[in-house]
């Protein structure tokens, strides 16, 4: 049987990145189609608006126009996450995970940090990377005259959920024909083979399609539901289970962070994230170590006169992936897929790769679905074993021990076998691009060196030769240098996106 009609439970971020990988990839295919089905009663979940660089490349290949997307969605430019307070010894100690490299000038200076930190007041890690001062200062990571998709400093983009959606259906809509349906779907007929029938809507219709993705959010309505597939529990590894979610507004002349901020508390962290009308914020934490009475009450300390407890959103978390995230002629994407908090802004990009993986790989028969999907599947759980290790690693390594949340969380029992091995491993050799899984592995070695020595993890330094030494410490100079002029050649973000909406004003008038 011919797979030519295709369904998409879900009209969600994960739902629209889909129907424009499957309609940009498949579309010329013969008879093929796309159709989005939404439920106007279940609304989507509204967060998720911190991405990574890559983002980039596949909107771009999508054919999403940036400017579009800065002004429709809200968005604004991202460089890294700014970590506070993941340490013990000062108050409003901090690192980032820039976005760019720690590579000075293109030089591995890793080494020649490790040996001379512990000799006295030294830089940060990340001071290694371009976007240290440019995020410190606020500045936009593009020129003025800086290409559509491109920047002197790497970057992602925070953006509105809902608008975010919305950007990519028309997208969708508009380039690859992909048609759109407002039904609640109540349940879906499996066939004697137990492969997915087709779906029945509220309004009392049944549709037939050949393939289904499950993009239903929580509710995994296909997966979990129809096909019966479970999650894999990760709540061992990741402690947070609650976020309470309150998004305040800002004023046009506010000043824009070019980072997503992770503030850490004595049972979790918070996440700030400024767009250009708002900032999204969200405090994520362990139900098992404080109530949600204290967890509100810290929110409040955190935001002082801005709180207001009535516009706080509570959403429960649970760590963990599908068993199977492709079953016969169904796979699942976004939440219905599984969920880590989003600490390093994982979901979308993981949504993001698998929604193409499965554009690229869908094969045009059903006969030949299994054998694709014990190969997808296989790969997609390494990838979510990866991220969580990731996620895992930045509450790990602390030296926090102000909290039984902290020391529960360092206590080093629940770990990946490959996260222990590697962290052993790191004990006496700096990572290498060796330890990694190319392209399979979203976090490579860059970021896992900003963590580790964000976090200042002990790697024994090698002994280098005095000449040696000498040269990197003329390159970290001359970095340095290139990066005050650098900044200096930089616009605030609030200036370049204020500039920037004028610049689009008038060019529509014209
Ligand atoms: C607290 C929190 C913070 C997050 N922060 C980030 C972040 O910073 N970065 C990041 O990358 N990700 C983040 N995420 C994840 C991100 O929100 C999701 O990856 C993204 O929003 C995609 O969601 P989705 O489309 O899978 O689900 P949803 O947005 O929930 O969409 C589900 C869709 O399914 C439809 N639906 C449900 N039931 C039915 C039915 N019966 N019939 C028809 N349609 C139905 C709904 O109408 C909706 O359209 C966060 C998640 C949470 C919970």
């Amino acid at each position: 049987m011919k797979i030519k009609k295709v369904a998409i439970v879900g009209g969600g971020t994960a739902g629209w990145l889909a129907a424009n990988h499957l309609g940009l990839e498949l579309s010329a295919r013969e008879g093929f189609s796309v159709t989005v089905v939404e439920s106007k009663d279940v609304p989507t979940i509204g967060v998720g608006e911190g991405t990574v660089a890559v983002i980039r490349k596949s909107l771009e290949k999508l054919g999403v126009s940036e400017a579009e997307l800065l002004l429709r969605c809200d968005a604004t430019f991202k460089m890294g996450i700014k970590f506070v307070n993941w340490m013990a010894p000062k108050k409003d100690n901090f690192y980032y995970h820039p976005f760019d490299a720690p590579y000075p000038l293109g030089v591995d200076a890793t080494d020649y940090w490790l040996s001379n930190k512990p000799t006295g007041s030294f830089y940060e890690f990340s001071e290694l990377a371009k976007t240290y001062l440019a995020a410190e200062g606020n500045l936009c990571p593009k020129l003025r005259n800086s290409p559509p998709y491109q920047g002197v400093v790497n970057y992602a983009y925070h953006f509105d959920a809902k608008k975010f959606s919305e950007l990519l259906a028309d997208n969708a809509k508009r380039r690859f024909d992909v048609l759109y349906k407002q039904k609640t779907v109540l349940s879906a007929n499996l066939d004697d083979n137990g492969f997915i029938e087709s779906l029945n809507y509220d309004d009392g219709e049944t549709e037939g399609f050949d393939f289904f993705v499950d993009c239903s959010g929580f509710s995994a309505l296909l997966m979990e539901k129809a096909l019966g597939v479970g999650l894999v529990d990760k709540s061992d590894q990741i402690a947070p289970d609650q976020a309470l979610v309150l998004q305040v507004a800002t004023s046009s002349d506010d000043e824009i962070a070019p980072y997503t901020t992770a503030t850490a508390h004595t049972a979790g962290w918070i996440w700030d994230i400024p767009l250009t009308t708002r900032r999204g914020t969200g405090f994520v934490y362990s139900s098992a170590h404080m109530t949600e009475q204290q967890a509100m009450a810290e929110f409040e300390l955190y935001h002082g006169a801005n709180f207001c407890q009535s516009k706080v959103r509570k959403i429960p978390l649970k760590t963990g992936y599908r068993e199977k995230f492709w079953l016969k002629n169904c796979t699942s994407l976004g939440l219905a897929q599984g969920f880590v908090e989003p600490l390093e802004s994982t979901s979308i990009v993981i949504t993001d790769y698998c929604a193409s993986l499965i554009a690229k790989l869908l094969p045009d028969h059903r006969d030949h679905l299994e054998a694709r999907a014990q190969q997808v599947n296989r790969r997609v759980e390494y990838i979510w074993e990866r991220v969580i290790d990731f996620v895992q690693l930045h509450y790990l390594i602390s030296d926090r021990q102000d909290s039984a949340f902290w020391r529960d969380c360092t206590a080093p029992t629940k770990m990946s076998d490959l996260l222990r091995e590697r962290l052993l491993l790191w004990k006496n050799f700096i990572p290498t691009h060796y330890d990694f899984s190319a392209d399979i592995e979203f976090f490579q070695r860059e970021s896992f060196l900003a963590i580790l020595y964000g976090m200042n993890y002990p790697t024994k330094a090698l002994e280098n030769n005095a000449e040696y030494d000498e040269f990197v410490k003329v390159k970290v100079a001359e970095h340095f240098q290139a990066m005050t002029s650098l900044a200096e050649s930089l616009t605030p973000q609030r200036q370049w996106i204020n500039e920037f909406y004028a610049y689009a004003a008038n060019v529509n008038k014209v």
